[in-house]
């Protein structure tokens, strides 16, 4: 690790890539299109915003040429890398072949992808039905476990994050994403398992009982004692890189199976080997669901997205016809085989470990350096950094959390934000980053974090 003193902005590490020359419209004319002819409700990062018009691997470009390290990863969308070239490749051989037919007929890609997938999923994890993004893998499988247990009611976590459609909404747990019409029918929020901000730490070897408690509580007081489902991200990634202590899902699946339920993974950030301990997250937990949903990572910026389950659970679809344009398109499908192959053969699962740990022992030391950071977690690439005033009431640091993400910016770095006061740094860049790159992650933060 390189030193911490520097308080020169740093020099991105070299790279061999010369991005195109552009010579589209400039950044003032498509912001003035976006702002005549695009939603009002998108989400825009930084005062000034920045447009990125080209990627290679974990950088990305804009329009004058200017590289930034991608510590955000399209929010942790981007695994293999950025146009990775044997994903690019493949995505390439589909489209010039065919493009799209829908399931109704029989095609080669989808059906071996989904066997290379269901390889990936311990137990009788088997079954895939693909979609075409996050919320819509939750949505179906929403409806799989009410279908199938024939009960209504569905436990989710505060603080949680599992889409923003008219469903999914009502399991996403944060005031800001959810809009004032009626959304949450049957949909019922237990405690964050959250040990930073929660009444019991990691230190307690009892917490993730503890903290599973409220579940079965929510169960007893708020349903009819019966259950559909209980939804949990493996780490809640919007809520700011929330790590559950160990022993938790146990817990908790205990309770929601005593009341009939199912228990359902969202794996949309964790999947794919990010969390380096496991190729899933919920394998950290020691424990198997009953539904697995998984987008983002799944297919390196590729609309593509799937939810795995059981052939018995897989049946409960069976008593109508359940259709999906999108999902299992041949191209998506070519590029999910293709990404799954590249994370698979590069060991990217390995490489998310070493690398994950030396970007934590980075931000450990950081944190032993700067007040303002009151905790550092995460595992392998889906990491958090935790802003406060003071590290004993712990008050939100909110705006330096807004100075040091536009800071880091500045520097060539971009990372993500988040948490319920937003105050929380979110890095999870793609896969394929290099401890140099780590190197300059950390002295950029290191020099915003001096400038406080
Ligand atoms: N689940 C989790 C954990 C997510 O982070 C997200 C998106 N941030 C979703 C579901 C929804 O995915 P999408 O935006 O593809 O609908």
């Amino acid at each position: 690790m390189s030193s911490l003193v520097s308080r020169t902005p740093p020099d991105l590490p070299p790279y061999d890539h010369q991005p195109r020359s552009y010579d589209g419209p400039t950044l003032g004319e498509v912001r003035d299109l976006r702002n005549r002819y695009l939603s009002p409700a998108l989400l825009t990062y930084y005062k000034n915003p920045i447009m990125i018009v080209e990627g290679s691997m974990q950088y990305l470009y804009d329009e004058n040429g200017r590289r930034y390290l991608d510590g955000f990863g399209g929010i942790v969308t981007i695994s293999v890398g950025h146009c990775h070239p044997y994903v690019v490749e493949k995505a390439r051989e589909q489209l010039e072949t065919l493009q799209h037919t829908t399931t109704i007929y029989y095609h080669p890609t989808i059906a071996k992808y989904a066997k290379a997938l269901a390889d990936t999923l311990p137990g009788d994890l088997g079954v895939v039905y693909f979609v075409n993004s996050g919320s819509e893998a939750n949505d179906l499988a929403m409806l799989m476990a009410r279908l199938y247990t024939g009960n209504y009611d569905v436990v989710a976590l505060r603080n949680a994050y599992h889409g923003g459609g008219s469903s999914t909404m009502g399991l996403t747990a944060h005031s800001t994403w959810k809009y004032n019409y009626p959304h949450s029918f049957g949909i019922h929020h237990a405690v964050a398992a959250d040990p930073y901000r929660g009444p019991w730490s990691m230190e307690d070897p009892e917490a993730g009982r503890k903290y599973a408690e409220d579940i079965q509580s929510v169960i007893r007081y708020a349903t009819p004692g019966r259950v559909a489902a209980f939804f949990a991200e493996s780490i809640q990634g919007v809520g700011g890189s929330v790590v559950y202590p160990d022993g938790y899902l146990e817990h908790a699946y205990a309770h929601v199976r005593g009341a009939g339920g199912l228990c359902i993974a969202d794996e949309v950030q964790t999947g794919f080997g990010r969390t380096g301990e496991k190729f899933w997250g919920f394998e950290t937990q020691n424990v198997v669901p009953d539904i697995v949903t998984m987008a983002k990572s799944i297919g390196n910026g590729a609309p593509l997205a799937a939810v795995v389950t059981t052939p018995k659970i897989a049946k409960s679809l069976t008593g109508r016809i359940h259709f999906n344009t999108f999902g299992g398109n041949p191209v998506s499908c070519a590029i999910g085989k293709a990404v799954l192959e590249v994370i698979l053969e590069d060991k990217l699962q390995e490489r998310c470990l070493e690398i994950g740990n030396y970007m934590l022992d980075g931000f450990r030391r950081l944190q032993s350096k700067h007040q303002v950071i009151g905790d550092v977690r995460g595992k392998g690439l889906m990491t958090g950094i935790e802003l406060v005033e003071d590290r004993v009431l712990k008050t939100p640091a909110t705006q330096a959390c807004l100075q040091v993400f536009e800071r880091v910016k500045e520097m060539g770095l971009l990372i993500g934000k988040g948490g319920f006061f937003g105050n929380v740094l979110r890095i999870k860049p793609p896969m394929c980053i290099t401890g140099e790159d780590v190197d300059f992650m950390i002295q950029a933060l290191d020099t915003a974090f001096a400038e406080l």
